[in-house]
C-alpha cells in the first residue's frame, strides 16, 4: 500500500492508477466507521485512496486542533490490512505552503454553514470545503464518499460537488455505533471513563425524539431533552430537527426529518444526527 506525502507523490501515483477510484477523507485515528466507508469504497470502485490529515483550516483559535488524536501507525496498518489501495499523508506545509492565513477558501452559502455547527464554529464548513476541493483536484476519484454520521458535513459537500460542476458521485455511508449507541468517533478517545459511561445519553435522547408520533411539535420535547442531557452534565450546543434536504428548521415531526445534536463533555465536542423513519 504506497503512502503519498505530498501532492506530487499523488498527482503522480494518480497518473500511474487505470480503473475507477474512490476517495476517502479522514482525519485519522481511525474507527469502524472509517472502515465501514472503506468497505462501501471498495464495493462501489476497484481503487480506493484513504486521505489522513488533520486539517487546521477547519479549527478555530481554541478549539481542539493540537489535542486532535493522532495514530498514523496503526491507522496505516489498519488501512492495509483491510486492502486500501493507498493512503495520502499530507503535511501542513505540503497542502498550505503559504501558510493557513493566507489559503484561498471556498465559501460555502451561509444558508447551509451558518448554522448548526457553523454557528458555533465561524469558518469551519470553509475550511472543510476547501480541503475536499483541493483533495478532489489532486486525486481526481470518481466517487467521494462521506459519512452520515457529519450530515451538515455530507450536505455542504454535496452542494459544493453540484456548484461548481464537479462530477465526482458523492456517496454517504451510515453512521456506525458502539454497542451501547454511541457514535464511534476519533474524539470519543479523549473522553474520561466517567464521561463514557454519559456519552450513549445522546444517542438515546435522539432515538427517543425520532419515535414522536408523526405530526407532534418538536420544540417541547426538544427542549425536555435538552434540559435532561444539561442536567446529566453536557454543554448542549443544539439540539434541533431539520430538514435533511435544506437543513431548515422544521416545527413538527415528520417521516424523513432529521434530529442534529452537538453537545460537550468537558472539552469533548460530541456531535450526531437521526433521521425520522
Ligand atoms: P473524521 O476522521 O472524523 O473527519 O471522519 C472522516 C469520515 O468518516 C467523515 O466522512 C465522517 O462523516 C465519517 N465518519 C466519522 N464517524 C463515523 C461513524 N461513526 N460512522 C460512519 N462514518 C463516520
Amino acid at each position: 500500500m504506497p503512502i503519498l506525502r505530498n501532492p506530487e507523490g499523488l498527482r503522480s501515483w494518480r497518473q500511474r492508477q487505470r480503473g475507477s477510484l474512490a476517495l476517502v477523507p479522514t482525519m485519522g485515528h481511525l474507527h469502524a466507521g472509517h472502515i465501514s466507508l472503506l468497505r462501501l469504497a471498495q464495493a462501489r470502485a476497484e481503487q480506493v485512496l484513504v486521505s489522513i490529515y488533520v486539517n487546521p483550516l477547519q479549527f478555530g483559535p481554541g478549539e481542539d486542533f493540537a489535542a486532535y488524536p493522532r495514530s498514523l501507525e496503526s491507522d496505516l496498518q489498519q488501512l492495509a490490512g483491510h486492502g486500501c489501495t493507498a493512503v495520502f499523508v499530507p503535511g501542513d506545509e505540503d497542502l498550505y505552503p503559504r501558510g493557513a492565513t493566507e489559503q484561498t477558501r471556498i465559501v460555502p452559502p451561509e444558508r447551509l454553514s451558518n448554522i448548526l455547527c457553523g454557528a458555533q464554529r465561524p469558518g469551519h464548513f470553509a475550511g472543510v470545503a476547501t480541503i475536499v476541493l483541493k483533495l478532489l483536484h489532486l486525486a481526481q476519484p470518481d466517487i467521494l464518499v462521506l459519512g452520515e454520521k457529519d450530515f451538515q458535513q455530507y450536505r455542504i459537500v454535496g452542494q459544493m460537488l453540484d456548484d461548481l460542476n464537479l462530477s465526482t458521485q458523492l456517496l454517504c455511508g451510515p453512521t456506525q455505533r458502539d454497542e451501547d449507541g454511541l457514535a464511534l468517533s476519533s474524539r470519543n478517545s479523549r473522553l474520561t471513563s466517567a464521561q463514557r459511561v454519559l456519552a450513549p445519553r445522546l444517542a438515546a435522547e435522539l432515538r427517543q425524539l425520532c419515535q414522536l408520533p408523526i405530526g407532534s411539535p418538536a420544540q417541547a420535547p426538544a427542549q425536555a431533552a435538552r434540559e435532561r442531557l444539561q442536567a446529566a452534565g453536557f454543554r448542549v450546543d443544539y439540539l434541533e430537527l431539520r430538514d435533511s434536504e435544506s437543513l431548515e428548521p422544521i416545527a413538527e415531526s415528520r417521516p424523513g426529518a432529521r434530529w442534529l445534536l452537538a453537545a460537550r463533555l468537558g472539552d469533548v465536542r460530541l456531535i450526531d444526527n437521526m433521521v425520522i423513519p
